[in-house]
């Protein structure tokens, strides 16, 4: 993919806090864009089409991976998730740096695809505080916050792959170090 602005991955486990933040950093960077990924999951309570997501049934996701739209897609605990390729490169063309947030199956299919993309992957302080924050967030019944966890033990098992590692134990610090690896040469 040829480009004027960076490709950055951005990945973590399922209540690391990423989308935390991810929300600062997209308020103190003018020059970064989050790319909207369609997926197959319900909204969550104030999720809105085409901001968090796009939403989409199963068949038109089907459709968009036979006409070759995803820069990379995964199933993720029973959902599919997928970045659309168009949208990233014309931000890309602009100028603008645009951030990815997915997860290790996409990582690894977009470290493939974008070797010159920076990676960075966000661990929790520990697994402790990773069960109690998926439990605080009350957005999931006992059995999604179960799968998520034991997906989330398997997914820090891939933080080596990337190219920086930030703990999220103080919001401001990990945004603040999140945006010196986003503006390093
Ligand atoms: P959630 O359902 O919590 O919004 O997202 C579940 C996981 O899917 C998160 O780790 C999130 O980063 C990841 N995800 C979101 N969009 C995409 C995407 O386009 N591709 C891939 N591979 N993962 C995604």
């Amino acid at each position: 993919m040829s480009s004027k602005g960076k490709l950055i991955l951005y990945t973590g486990a399922s209540g690391v806090g990423k989308g935390t933040i991810m929300k600062q950093l997209l308020k103190k960077d003018p020059g970064l864009r989050l790319s909207v990924s369609a997926t197959t999951r319900e909204p969550r309570p104030g999720e809105v089409d085409g901001r968090e997501y796009f939403f989409v049934t199963k068949d038109k996701f089907k459709k968009m991976i036979e006409d070759g739209g995803f820069l990379e897609y995964a199933e993720y605990c029973g959902n599919f998730y997928g970045t659309p390729q168009k949208a990233v490169e014309e931000m890309l063309s602009q100028g603008l740096n645009v951030i990815l947030e997915i997860e290790v199956q996409g990582g690894v299919q977009v470290m493939k695809k974008c070797p010159d993309c920076t990676s960075i992957f966000i661990m929790p302080p520990s697994m402790e505080t990773l069960e109690s924050r998926l439990r605080g967030r009350n957005t999931e019944p006992e059995d999604v916050i179960a799968e998520r966890l034991e997906t989330a033990k398997n997914e820090v098992t891939y933080a080596k792959m990337y190219q920086h590692t930030v703990v999220n134990d103080d919001l401001d610090k990990a945004v603040e170090e999140v945006l010196d690896i986003i503006h390093s040469k």
